[in-house]
């Protein structure tokens, strides 16, 4: 049994009620992306079942085993050569942030007769290494996900830049999901999952606190 996933959820519902918000009103997402199984394996046992993961082929390798008995979640950048594996292997994917994706997102998901839930990525930091949609795209991004290609928008991330006080990409990407009708929040990570609690957060993804620096 892990000390660190006893000690994560517990500051989860601690900064949950500091915000006014049900213990169990954010879900933890643990970020296995490079951990060897012997660091996963105490969280696993320990009870945690909803995991992040960057990569899909690297996902299939470390989850194949255990694959019925997770929610697993891409929070990586997918490319457009790679959908087909992502809507057969994931539950969630967090990284829809452009048009030629959705577009084959939505084929594939009516090929595959199989709909993973879908969260938009938002650049709230307009970093140009980072992946996601510009906030000033994201309303006609997202309506066009429901409109032109069928989505169902369940959720949106972000990323905030390193060297920021995230609160204020916390916030922003909060008020483009009530603005579009948008439920499910996911942002915060091991440094900043308080934080995000605070501004909102649904799902929270935390890695190095989890399981270690990889
Ligand atoms: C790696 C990663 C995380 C986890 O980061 P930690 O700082 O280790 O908690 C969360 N979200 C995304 C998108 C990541 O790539």
């Amino acid at each position: 049994m892990s000390e660190a996933l006893i000690s994560i959820r517990s500051r989860i519902a601690a900064a949950s009620l500091a915000a006014g918000r049900p213990a169990d009103a954010v879900q933890l997402v643990a970020v296995s992306k490079l951990q060897p199984w012997d660091h996963i394996a105490p969280v696993f046992d320990g009870g945690q079942r909803v995991f992040g993961e960057n990569r899909v082929q690297e996902a299939k390798e470390r989850w194949a085993q255990h694959r019925g008995q997770i929610e697993l979640r891409l929070i990586g950048p997918l490319q457009t050569n790679k959908a087909r594996d992502a809507v057969a292997f994931f539950d969630v994917i967090e990284t829809l942030d452009r048009e030629k994706l959705a577009r084959v997102l939505a084929d594939e998901i009516q090929a595959q007769g199989k709909a993973p839930r879908l969260y938009v990525q938002v650049n709230t930091g307009e970093e140009p290494q980072k992946a996601g949609i510009i906030p000033a795209e994201a309303d006609a991004f997202v309506a066009a996900c429901r409109e032109t290609y069928g989505l169902n928008v369940e959720g949106l991330m972000c990323i905030p830049p390193a060297d920021e006080d995230p609160a204020p990409h916390f916030r922003m990407l909060a008020d483009i999901a009530a603005r579009n009708g948008v439920a499910k929040l996911s942002m915060g990570m091991s440094d900043d999952f308080e934080v995000a609690v605070a501004c909102g957060a649904t799902s929270v993804r935390v890695g190095s606190a989890l399981f270690g620096s990889r």
